[in-house]
């Protein structure tokens, strides 16, 4: 009787064991997850991933440690502009997160100023990220320059003033003047006769209603359409458009450009055909839009010009080729470059050098909360506008 209870007890043990070999603790079955799934750094800053739902041994590794180091707690350093996999290894399980590494940028306007003795010329700078920018002189008794970039002429000469922010310097060359040539302020001045058209693509509701692509086509399209939706931010493309044309509006008439704007407000019903219209009054007509993709991860900015079969292909393509570089040196979007293109109603009725600038996907997560930001929307502007002087100052 005795022996028959050892042998029950002996019985319920094993299956015991059997059972926590099949089902282990409860730990596995925690919701074990890294915070980020990317995470986009700057070269020189860190930051520390974490895994939660697990008190297991973390092994972290780096797929490239030239572009991002790893320490054993999870601190990734950036080291060089790229992109690498951080995976934390827990157990025979793997967790990532993406890292993309980017350059720290400083732009400025104008890399040299010939001044008056006496008079004043105001250098803008940019950094990504944010960053204090300082100023400095070679020789403070030709010229002076303030916190903020204002340089004055004092004495006749040459001498050079430095930029420095986010760990670059940048020098502009500043040549002072005699008082008594009164025919220069600045190299670099705009004269009166460069106008920019902006177009900020569509508006708030749709027209469906058709016009001809183009003079020379007989294909019909849409008059104008709603555009794009932020992923994550909701907003839509006709909102960013007309935010960044605003600040591009302010950004070049304190250039010294005269701004024509298609729209400044998204309840209008403007077709692409009259746009183009609008913007043949101008020198050039530079039309703003966001991309969107079913492929969420993809990113980048292009610009769009007309194709080579028009008289305009070559200066277009130079505008365009100017905006690209500038936006994207500015703002550290991803470079698609220039693209050239028939289809588009806006380009085939004008009659000026004119270009599209896709600012990036709304379709990606994090793109879309970069340019749907009022502050980084200032940056694109800058961009843009860089893009312009370049292109004009040629
Ligand atoms: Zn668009």
């Amino acid at each position: 009787m005795q022996h028959k209870f050892i042998k029950k007890l002996l019985t319920i043990l094993i299956v015991l064991s059997t059972m926590s070999i099949l089902f282990p603790t409860a730990d596995t079955y925690a919701a074990v997850k890294m915070n980020v799934s990317s995470k986009t750094l700057y070269v020189g800053n860190s930051t520390t991933l974490n895994v939660s739902g697990t008190k297991k041994k973390i092994t972290w590794s780096t797929s490239n440690k030239k572009i991002a180091t790893v320490t054993s707690k999870g601190k990734v350093t950036a080291k060089k502009k790229g992109g690498c996999t951080i995976t934390a290894k827990v157990g025979k399980k793997k967790y990532t997160c993406k890292v993309t590494v980017k350059n720290k940028t400083l732009t400025i306007n104008k890399s040299s100023v010939t001044i008056v003795v006496g008079k004043s010329t105001t250098i803008t700078a940019k950094t990504t990220p944010s960053a204090t920018v300082k100023w400095s002189t070679s020789n403070s008794k030709i010229a002076t320059v303030s916190s903020k970039g204002k340089i004055t002429g004092k004495k006749k000469g040459t001498c050079y003033v430095y930029a420095k922010g986010n760990g670059i310097t940048k020098k502009i060359t500043v040549k002072v003047t005699a008082s008594s040539t009164s025919s220069t302020t600045t190299t670099v001045k705009i004269s009166k006769d460069k106008v920019v058209c902006i177009n900020p693509g569509h508006q708030n509701k749709g027209d469906s209603s058709t016009e001809l692509n183009g003079p020379n086509s007989t294909v019909k399209k849409a008059k104008v359409t709603t555009g794009a939706t932020g992923v994550s931010s909701k907003i839509s493309e006709s909102s960013i458009n007309l935010a960044v044309g605003l600040k591009l509006k302010t950004e070049l008439e304190n250039r010294g450009y005269t701004v024509i704007m298609t729209r400044t407000t998204q309840d209008v019903n403007i077709s692409n055909k009259q746009r183009a219209e609008i913007g043949n009054k101008a020198s050039v007509c530079i039309s703003l839009h966001c991309d969107s993709s079913t492929n969420s991860s993809a990113v980048g900015a292009h610009t769009i010009c007309i194709d080579k079969s028009s008289s305009l292909y070559d200066t277009s393509y130079k505008l365009g080729l100017n905006v690209i570089n500038s936006y994207c040196t500015a703002t550290g979007i991803n470079s698609k470059g220039v693209v050239a293109r028939s289809d588009l109603t806006g380009l085939n009725w004008s009659t000026v050098p004119a270009i599209y600038i896709e600012m990036g996907f709304l379709s990606n997560p994090n793109e879309d909360l970069l340019i749907s930001s009022d502050s980084f929307q200032n940056t694109m502007a800058f961009g843009i506008a860089n893009g312009i002087d370049a292109y004009f100052n040629a």
